[in-house]
């Protein structure tokens, strides 16, 4: 008998979200607009506070390209971007013809290095190009040190994208993800903390911003009763059935929040007595970190020589899904010859670090599953 297979992370129903599809179909709101849609940017308009507005979308993707399209990033300009982040942070740079300059991550958060930052906007305007947007990340669900990073913006009058795809709910001094600046943006992807099959939000500065988007999302018409278009618009706006699977999962994203740390803390117990082993955690009580996937690092030197390739593997051969984090941006080969600003922290992190199942629908058997591995490996 082979068993069920532990994913990294998989969607997780609340229950109410078939009835908000029951409705739509009921109402015959089966289009990219309509109540669902409305509903599921209010509830999320309120989780997220801080007089935001927020457009729901297609995917995180098309969020952060909407962001670029509104901050007018075209042909030529440069962007920069965190290094240590999924692709899809980055590739929305290229779609607008813009160069991405990566930047990378301090140790403590993994996330964008305040001081490679100041590094890389200062020689970027020597070099004749002021960078005309940056693109930090809440990795993980790990807040970036933002107000370190905002002084360093700040200074430049350079504007931020938070890519708080994984971030949803995570805090920094009390201020949810994706609040900081003029956008952020967040994922409902199958894998992420809520979902609702593929989808994705632009928080919004302004009322005026979140318009903007939902036109340039919407194919861009002009004000007119035939179809009439002076910008180059998409097909970006988020199905009314989806936003239904939103709207059921706002109920319960609390709980996932609550479940997905109560991994972190599982992981915290299990890995506790094994040495060479560090369970990435946040650095201080400012950071309240959703904990969207739990993660380790492995020094090889400290566990007699286990890497996390054989951890993996050992995982792998008991169908859990166990994966390595994110290769840089500055590594990949679609990035080959952009710039990069850093000390190889990113580098490092992908070398030794693993991602380890965090769902929050995994339960005790789950549990026991995994630490079964560890405890044969570490013995
Ligand atoms: C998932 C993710 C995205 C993209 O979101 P989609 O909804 O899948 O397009 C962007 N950035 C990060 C860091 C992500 O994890």
């Amino acid at each position: 008998m082979t068993l069920s297979k532990i994913w990294l992370s998989s969607p997780h129903m609340g229950g109410n979200e078939i009835n908000y599809i029951h409705t739509a179909f009921n109402e015959n709101w089966v289009a990219p607009l309509g109540p669902n849609v409305n509903g599921f940017e209010q509830d999320l308009k309120q989780f997220i506070g801080n007089n935001k507005e927020v457009a729901a979308l297609s995917s995180g993707t098309a969020a952060i390209h909407l962001a670029l399209i509104q901050l007018g990033i075209g042909l030529g300009d440069e962007v920069i971007c965190q290094s240590f982040t999924f692709s899809a942070s980055a590739n929305p740079i290229k779609y607008q013809g813009a160069q991405p300059v990566f930047v990378d991550s301090e140790k403590k958060t993994w996330n964008m290095c305040p001081k490679a930052l100041k590094e890389a906007i200062e020689d970027r305007i020597k070099k004749g190009k002021k960078p005309k947007a940056i693109i930090v990340v809440h990795l993980y669900g790990m807040p970036a040190m933002m107000d370190d990073i905002m002084t360093v913006v700040k200074e430049y009058d350079i504007p931020v994208i938070e890519d708080a795809a994984e971030a949803l709910g995570s805090t920094y001094k009390n201020r949810k993800c994706g609040t900081f600046s003029e956008y952020g943006i967040l994922s409902f992807n199958g894998n992420k903390i809520i979902t609702t099959s593929g989808g994705g939000a632009l928080v919004c500065s302004s009322e005026e911003k979140k318009k903007k988007a939902v036109f340039y999302a919407t194919q861009a018409r002009d004000d007119s009763p035939h179809y009439q278009h002076s910008h180059v618009g998409y097909n970006y706006r988020l199905s009314n059935i989806c936003a239904g699977i939103g709207r059921g999962q706002m109920e319960v994203l609390e709980d996932h929040i609550a479940l997905r740390r109560k991994m972190h803390f599982f992981y915290k117990d299990l890995f506790a007595s094994i040495e060479g082993i560090e369970v990435f955690e946040e650095p201080n009580d400012d950071f309240y970190s959703n904990h969207w996937l739990s993660t380790i690092t492995m020094n090889p030197k400290l566990t007699s020589g286990i890497t996390r390739e054989d951890l993996r593997l050992a995982f792998e051969k008991e169908n859990i899904e166990s994966r390595p984090l994110w290769k840089p941006m500055h590594l990949q080969p679609i990035f080959e010859n952009a710039p990069y600003y850093g000390e190889k922290v990113a580098e490092h992190l992908f070398e030794e670090g693993l991602c380890l199942p965090s769902g929050s629908n995994l339960g005790d058997e789950e549990r026991e599953r995994i630490t079964n591995v560890v405890l044969e490996i570490f013995k």
